[in-house]
């Protein structure tokens, strides 16, 4: 492999070259998924263009075509993290599904009441919730392993942790909040010691360490295809043919029996198919294929990638940390390029939706790790996570923007609460205002400005008015609603959010229902109201839902 190039690997992705009103877009949500190089993008084109059949079903030419190239993956994949055999290769539509296989199909027939699952305080959901409902089911106890200030899995207190009670033992290889490599090998040793089965979480992994499941020895390793360049809709499940041949299935259906009959017991394929119920994703799994042919000999075989990648992670991080207000959530920069922090004085969504008007798309928020929130008692953070297509060049814009929002606190002021502020009140902005308002406004980035401005005049809650019952459900920050009726049969509606954006976006809700009856309020073609003021293609469906569960709680609650 020659020299790392990495504007040469950006070539490859297409995706990269949009402009979003007319500003380059940056891509920092690489942790969530990431972009995909031409050459899957034309794998998938071609299989559908001179491929596309059913796989394993038929004689004909097409289906053999389809076949040969979907084992061909299984088989790539084999090679990708050194299985033994293709048997312990399953498909599944990402590393969601894979956990699900496993805990359903292993937990159900393996757990007794008593038994212990040991899990670790930084998984992500899709590493918890499987477990707890399997847990619960049967009467099982999950245990957590706790972090170091570091960010990894504390093994200093394992052998209690781990213990002749545990049966499974299901942590990530690295978490996709922390980034920060795990002691799996260790945990997979204690494991072993008591006899429990483990599940190695390397959805984060997989884009940036070599693995290799034999050297590893977990008994399971799961991941999805879209965290390493490849399609969606396509996952993993490694397991051991020994322990998958002691398994039930998963889901039943065509693909995965041998015999069915109103008769006689229905009777299973071999493996791997008898985990493989129905049509797969087989477009996107041949697309799979050419993206490992594409990123293997980056990821697993060039010293400069992994270089390229370590250093763009430590200068971000150096960037990042040499900004007032900045506050890391572990210490130490993290082993792989997933970045997370507080800024102090700042609303993570009000940041991740500010650099969205740079065009530079970070995430904020819990990540689908509440549990790692609540444990490090935080309600969120920005997660700024690169890949090596992303440029030092990228990172220094996005910390310019920071050093914007940190500078601008007098634009748009800190999270003031009501007695603080100097309030407009609502009643000077109209709908018709903020119509003509925003009917002159061009670009998202000045959309934004002028909602963060509306958010201003939001006479805000006191902490009293801050109840429960008012919180909006659906809403990704924290937002209250408060509605009362007026003599006039006319509704009066105050909120409230500690996002800024938020409340920019409630002033323009409110002002649509303020002051009109029940009737008034069904009435009126909210969508309508909002595609004139250009929100809707720029919010993000999370905050777009946020949007639309104001509405719908005002709806619903009116009457
Ligand atoms: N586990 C980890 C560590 C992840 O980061 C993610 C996705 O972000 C998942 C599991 C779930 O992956 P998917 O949504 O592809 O099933």
């Amino acid at each position: 492999m020659t020299q790392f190039s990495p504007t040469q690997f950006r070539n490859n992705f297409p995706l990269l070259h949009l402009k979003i009103d007319n500003k380059a877009l940056i891509y920092f949500d690489n942790a969530a998924t990431t972009q995909k190089p031409q050459c899957v993008l034309k794998a998938i084109n071609h299989y559908y263009q001179y491929q596309n059949a059913n796989v394993h079903r038929a004689s004909h030419y097409l289906s053999s075509e389809a076949t040969t190239a979907f084992e061909e993956a299984r088989e790539k994949v084999r090679a990708f993290i050194n299985a033994g055999s293709t048997k312990e290769v399953i498909w599944t539509k990402g590393t969601t599904e894979s956990i699900n296989l496993v805990s359903q199909s292993l937990g159900l027939d393996h757990l007794t009441e008593g038994d212990e699952i040991v899990l670790s305080e930084s998984e992500h959901h899709a590493n918890i919730v499987p477990w707890q409902i399997v847990a619960q089911k049967m009467g099982v106890t999950i245990r957590v392993l706790p972090l170091t200030k570091f960010g990894t899995i504390d093994i200093s207190n394992i052998e209690t942790i781990i213990n002749a009670k545990t049966k499974i033992v299901a942590i990530a290889h690295v978490s996709n909040v922390l980034g920060k490599i795990n002691p799996i090998e260790t945990v997979i040793n204690r494991a072993k010691k008591v006899g429990a089965l483990t599940l190695i979480d390397g959805a984060q992994a997989i884009a940036h360490l070599t693995i290799d499941v034999q050297k590893l020895d977990c008994d399971f390793y799961v991941f999805s295809a879209h965290k390493v360049f490849g399609p969606t809709g396509v996952g993993v499940l490694y397991g051991k043919e020994a322990i998958l041949n002691t398994m039930q299935p998963y889901q039943s259906g065509g693909e995965m029996i041998k015999t069915v009959s109103f008769y006689k017991p229905t009777t299973f394929n071999a493996l791997p198919f008898k985990f493989e119920a129905g049509t797969a994703n087989i477009s996107s799994i041949v697309a799979f294929a050419k993206t490992i042919d594409f990123i293997k000999p980056y990821i697993q075989e060039s010293i400069d990638y992994s270089e390229y990648e370590k250093q763009i992670t430590r200068y971000c991080y150096q960037q990042l940390a040499s900004i007032k207000g900045v506050t890391f959530i572990s210490e130490g920069t993290p082993d792989i390029p997933v970045l997370s922090f507080t800024l102090n004085g700042h609303h993570n969504h009000d940041v991740a939706s500010m650099l969205d008007s740079y065009g530079i798309a970070v995430r904020a928020g819990h990540h689908c790790a509440m549990p790692l929130m609540e444990y490090l008692t935080i309600s969120g953070c920005i997660r700024v996570s690169l890949a090596p297509y992303n440029t030092y060049e990228e990172i220094d814009i996005m910390i310019n923007a920071i050093h914007n929002i940190v500078s601008n606190e007098n634009f748009i002021d800190s999270n003031n609460t009501a007695q603080e502020n100097v309030r407009t009140s609502l009643n000077e902005i109209t709908l018709d205002s903020i119509i003509e308002k925003f009917s002159k406004i061009k670009g998202w980035d000045n959309r934004h400005r002028e909602i963060m401005l509306l958010g201003k005049t939001l006479t805000r809650l006191n902490k009293a008015e801050r109840r429960d019952e008012y919180l909006i459900k659906g809403c990704e920050s924290l937002a209250w609603l408060k509605i009362e009726k007026t003599e006039r049969n006319t509704f009066l509606l105050s909120a409230d959010s500690d996002a800024k954006i938020i409340r920019g976006l409630l002033v323009i809700v409110l002002s649509a229902y303020n002051g009109k009856t029940a009737e008034e309020i069904k009435q009126f073609t909210i969508e309508e109201y909002f595609s004139k003021l250009g929100l809707l293609q720029h919010l993000s469906p999370s905050r777009g839902n946020g949007l639309r569960a104001i509405v719908e709680t005002i709806k619903r609650t009116v009457k």
